[in-house]
């Protein structure tokens, strides 16, 4: 029912960025793990009459190199393969996303190119009406679950969500709210789990891109005007892309996000545990229960079961 009907195949649309891929070797085995597992926990397989279509962000030498990774799943028919060029995205993203650069980009200039790290947040712009749901993945990705049932959160969301995601697992937002939280204390800004609002991490995203069409509250968002009022009333300068403006974005407007569980991106990144954040830094990372994807972040190394 989330699923495109096209002539037999129900399709489940699946986004990854998988850039400058040419000389990094680090890149490629991130990638590889990630469709492997990916595919061989599936069970969205022709034979029920439904397809995995996965959609690659990819300049020339990284969609060269994407090709070799997925052809057999592809020659099988086991997939539908799509590239997307990142020029022209950036195109259409710029003029949408130009605001939540300004705010929440690395450095003190914002450079064009960078759109294409906002790709979720005009997502549903970007793609054809009939497609209706996607979830956008990190490369640094490990599937120990089937993808399925990512697809099948769509159908708990409330009729106000219109993105799932995970909360962060690193007391990074604590930081960076440092002066909001300082000026308002017993605020749940930055708090840890399970009271508090950590924020969130974009590794695993579930776009509900009927639902940030019609939703006139997510639209009415991405505006410069109110993300230079919301930046300045939470004394917010970020540099992580759309996890940024999500986050700041949750803070004033939670019903617009499915919280999905930390098992669905469990991220192994620790580096901030030794930032002065020692005493408590397993509140925001621990995650109980078993884990059905894990998220490599920081170039973490992925334990092989
Ligand atoms: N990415 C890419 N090319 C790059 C760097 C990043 O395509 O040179 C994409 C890739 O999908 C990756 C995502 O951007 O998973 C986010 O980067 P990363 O996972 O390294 O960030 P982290 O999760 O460690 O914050
Ligand atoms: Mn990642």
């Amino acid at each position: 029912q989330h699923a495109k009907e096209s002539s037999q195949e129900s399709e489940y649309h699946v986004l990854q960025m998988f850039t400058k891929a040419g000389n990094n070797r680090g890149l490629i085995d991130k990638f590889k793990l990630c469709f492997n597992s990916m595919m061989q926990k599936s069970s969205i397989r022709p034979d029920n009459g439904e397809i995995l279509h996965l959609h690659l962000v990819s300049d020339p030498d990284s969609k060269a190199i994407a090709e070799g990774i997925v052809g057999t799943w592809l020659h099988k028919g086991l997939l539908k393969l799509s590239f997307h060029d990142p020029v022209q995205l950036t195109e259409t993203l710029h003029p949408i996303v130009k605001p939540m650069q300004e705010k929440f980009s690395a450095g003190a200039k914002a450079y064009y190119g960078d759109s294409i790290f906002f790709l979720s947040v005009g997502m549903h712009k970007v793609f054809p009406s009939d497609t209706k749901h996607i979830v956008q993945l990190d490369c640094d990705l490990k599937f120990r679950s089937d993808i399925r049932e990512l697809f099948d959160m769509f159908d708990h969301f409330e009729s106000e969500n219109v993105i799932g995601i995970a909360e962060e697992q690193q007391p990074v937002y604590r930081h960076t709210f440092w002066q909001y939280r300082n000026e308002h204390k017993g605020t749940k800004v930055g708090n840890p789990p399970p009271d508090g609002q950590p924020g969130f991490n974009s590794g695993v995203l579930l776009l509900d891109l009927d639902k940030m069409r019609a939703s006139s509250l997510y639209n009415s968002l991405l505006n410069g005007t109110v993300v230079r009022t919301m930046s300045e009333e939470f004394h917010f300068k970020g540099h992580l892309g759309d996890q940024d403006y999500f986050t700041l974005l949750s803070y004033r407007y939670p019903q617009l996000f499915h919280v999905l569980p930390c098992t669905w991106n469990r991220q192994l990144c620790t580096w901030w545990q030794d930032k002065g954040y020692q005493e408590v830094f397993d509140f925001y990372h621990d995650c109980a229960g078993e884990v059905n994807i894990y998220h490599g972040n920081c170039n973490t190394p992925i334990p092989d079961r």
